[in-house]
């Protein structure tokens, strides 16, 4: 069987599954992005965004992946003078300390090894040092499957009055963030995780204290330009009009779900992924008190890398995983359930698991991780 898009089981850790509707919504001819059916759809938008960050605040959709939403918040808030604080455990913490580093030239690293949470006391340590203007985290590392603990760390970052900038890429309409309670000052979201839209959006939430403190920052993700044009349902420069109106689409059918169902119903999919992977004798990656729930990292099996496991899914039962990334490659595959992932997906993809897995061990299939996938439906 080769790669057909059309009928994948699809569970890598974003782009996800795209629901037919916002496929269709997308399918438009051209539009007049400054006329007034395009203006009600940024206003529709509006709208529903505090349904995606689950609060309402200053919330923007810039056209350009989640890389793009991060650069604008970086580069609008990270200190001139004074101290920025970047937490790593995994890739995207360290493209965090990347990006970072172009606007701040003062950057201070506390990193934890990748699969292990960053730990509340030495980030205290370095706040109490003084200084320090902003703190960037990644709540949800993708690459690790691990999620971050921001109640553990969202007292401290708050007592010492730094910003608080979060990348929640792959967090956001998968697992809770609380906005208002761990007094986030800005999350980034990105169109192609657990809101389940194309990817090349990303969506910016921030607080009025970030509000009032934007900086010029880059021109075209200026996000003071965009907060602007907003006002009049308008963006500054020419939006990626068919992502535009497949974010719409995409926000209804969350809107339809509800954030907390679509969470909750994300978190029985983890749960249901990680006992699958306990059935099948492998081993999760991560810490497990802090495996993700949007994406389950696992350890390829002894013996057995991506030709053996992930090509052979793809190739033979056109299931689609993913791999690891930076350090990792080769050493883990991911299986992203965010979005309108379900459970048929997990079903064909562990019973195609299952099947590589005893032929490669020759061992006989029993089933067993298909059972403990079924004892977790609702
Ligand atoms: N941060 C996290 C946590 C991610 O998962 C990703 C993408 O997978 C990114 C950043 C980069 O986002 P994008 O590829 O949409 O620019």
């Amino acid at each position: 069987m080769t790669f057909d898009p059309e009928t994948t089981t699809f569970l890598i850790a974003g782009p996800v599954r795209i629901h037919p509707r916002v496929l269709r919504a997308m399918s438009t001819p051209s539009l007049n992005h400054r006329g007034d059916f395009f203006h009600g759809v940024v206003a529709e938008i509006r709208e529903l965004l505090p349904q995606l960050f689950g609060t309402k605040g200053h919330q923007v959709v810039l056209t350009g992946s989640g890389t793009a939403g991060l650069e604008a918040v970086y580069a609008a808030l990270l200190p001139k003078d004074g101290r920025t604080l970047v937490l790593t455990n995994g890739n995207f913490g360290e493209r965090t300390n990347e990006i970072a580093r172009r606007y701040s030239s003062h950057v201070t690293t506390v990193s934890a090894p990748w699969g292990e949470p960053i730990p509340v006391e030495p980030v205290a340590t370095e706040l109490a040092k003084g200084d320090v203007k902003a703190v960037c985290v990644v709540h949800n590392e993708t690459s690790v499957g691990l999620a971050n603990d921001l109640a553990a760390l969202a007292p401290v970052v708050k007592a010492s009055g730094a910003l608080f900038l979060i990348d929640g890429i792959s967090a956001v309409a998968g697992i809770p963030v609380s906005i208002d309670a761990w007094g986030i000052d800005a999350v980034v979201a990105g169109s192609q995780k657990g809101l389940a839209a194309p990817p090349g959006l990303a969506m910016v939430h921030l607080s009025d204290r970030a509000v009032a403190a934007l900086q010029p920052g880059t021109f075209y993700l200026d996000l003071r330009a965009h907060l602007k044009s907003l006002e009049k349902n308008d963006t500054p420069w020419t939006p990626a009009v068919p992502l535009f109106l497949a974010l719409k689409e995409a926000l209804l059918l969350l809107k339809e779900e509800g954030l907390a169902t679509r969470i909750e119903r994300t978190h029985r999919l983890a749960e249901a992924t990680r006992n699958a992977v306990d059935a099948l004798g492998l081993e999760l990656f991560p810490n497990r008190r802090f495996a993700s729930d949007t994406v389950t990292a696992v350890k390829n099996p002894p013996g057995l890398g991506d030709p053996e496991v992930r090509k052979v899914l793809e190739r033979q039962y056109n299931v689609l995983v993913q791999g690891g990334q930076g350090a990792l490659t080769g050493k883990i595959f991911r299986v992203g359930h965010m979005g309108i992932a379900d459970w048929p997906d997990l079903l064909v993809t562990f019973a195609a698991l299952e099947r590589v897995l005893s032929r490669a061990r020759g061992t006989p299939a029993t089933g067993a991780s298909l059972k403990a996938i079924v004892d977790r439906m609702p």
